[in-house]
């Protein structure tokens, strides 16, 4: 069995030099313990948070050890009574085909969806696009939403959710194929391609106008900048902004610019919060239950970008930061 382990703390960009593949022979499963073989992994850019040696809300990754991340696996050998061969379990021992792990670091998933799904919109990009929508925004009959960085793995399955529950929905990506992937995949009402557009906000007021509608009253935010500051320009009075991720912001070296029009929360009665997925694990049922619904319906669809092999890991990991990927990257193991 392989895994990917990191070598030494990268400086900036990771390079090939940062980590390495090892090979290793499993022993049998010691008692309480159970052997997976991973089907799948996924990747994801706060991972590289993880490889610098500093305190965050989770511990590093240790160095000469296999990297740790969300996996779904099928038990191969079983010393503990509550798994069995066959079993489909998550876990976050992904960056390696294979491992032998304590029952307490596994849960069991159902058949009920593809394997991949629950690393997707039955996962924790699903849970974050749910808990934002209909906890955080309070989503209600007739709103009209807007989706920022709408092509990614939390982005798409917000689109989704909001257009099973009968709404209009805007999106907004960067490039044509991105936008053909709004239109055509996620049959989003409304598609920007915002490197193509010379003020957001203008490009927001035409798709907003051209769905009949008088502004938004929901907007799901993962980019900010001047994503944020269109849609308070967009905004109904006692519009709701779930506020996910601001991944243009990041990077960011100097204060941001925009936006300009923050007074707007105030003449408008917006309500703006921000929330982390994890404090809403409670609405986990919930959600499950209306993905398998939406998925034997044909209504949510499996957005991924898929990498085939241990071996393109660390391929599948840089394609984050060069925004070629649309949906959720996954790595397929199995
Ligand atoms: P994505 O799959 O959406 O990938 C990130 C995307 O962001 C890229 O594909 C790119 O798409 C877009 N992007 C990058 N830079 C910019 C920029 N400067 N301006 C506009 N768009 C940009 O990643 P995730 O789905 O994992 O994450 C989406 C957001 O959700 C992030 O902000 C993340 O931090 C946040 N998040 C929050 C969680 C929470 O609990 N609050 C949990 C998980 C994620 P494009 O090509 O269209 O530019």
């Amino acid at each position: 069995s392989r895994e990917i382990h990191l070598k030494r703390r990268p400086a900036g960009d990771t390079v090939p030099e940062d980590f390495a593949t090892v090979a290793r022979e499993l022993p049998p499963p010691a008692a309480g313990e159970v052997q997976v073989r991973n089907l799948w992994m996924a990747v994801d850019p706060a991972m590289r948070g993880r490889m610098n040696d500093v305190r965050s809300y989770i511990p590093p990754f240790a160095l000469d050890a296999p990297m740790e991340g969300p996996a779904i696996g099928e038990v191969t050998a079983s010393n503990d009574p509550g798994f069995a061969p066959g079993d489909l379990v998550f876990s976050r021992l992904g960056w390696r085909e294979a491992f032998n792990a304590p029952a307490s670091a596994l849960q069991r998933r159902d058949r009920a969806l593809p394997p991949q799904a629950y690393l997707c919109y039955a996962g924790m990009p699903g849970l974050t696009a749910y808990a934002g929508l209909l906890r955080i925004a309070a989503l209600k009959p007739g709103d009209v939403v807007f989706v920022s960085a709408a092509s990614g793995a939390v982005g798409s399955i917000a689109c989704q959710i909001a257009r099973n529950k009968g709404h209009k929905v805007i999106g907004s990506a960067g490039g044509p194929e991105k936008v053909a992937f709004l239109r055509d995949v996620l049959k989003v009402d409304g598609a920007i391609d915002y490197k193509a557009e010379p003020s957001l906000t203008k490009a927001l007021a035409r798709e907003v106008k051209a769905i009949g509608a008088e502004g938004i009253d929901v907007y799901f935010e993962n980019v900010g900048g001047d994503h944020l500051q269109a849609a308070l320009s967009l905004a109904n009075d006692f519009a709701r902004f779930a506020i996910c991720g601001m991944i243009s912001q990041y990077n960011l070296t100097e204060a941001p610019v925009v936006p300009r029009n923050l007074t707007m929360l105030m003449t408008k009665r917006i309500r703006m919060e921000g929330y982390i997925a994890l404090d809403h694990m409670d609405l986990e049922p919930q959600m499950l239950a209306d993905m398998v619904a939406w998925h034997d319906a044909g209504r949510m669809a499996q957005a991924e970008t898929v990498y085939e092999g241990i071996d393109k890991a660390l391929d599948a990991f840089w394609g984050l930061f060069t925004g070629a990927n649309i949906g959720r990257t996954m790595v397929k193991l199995g």
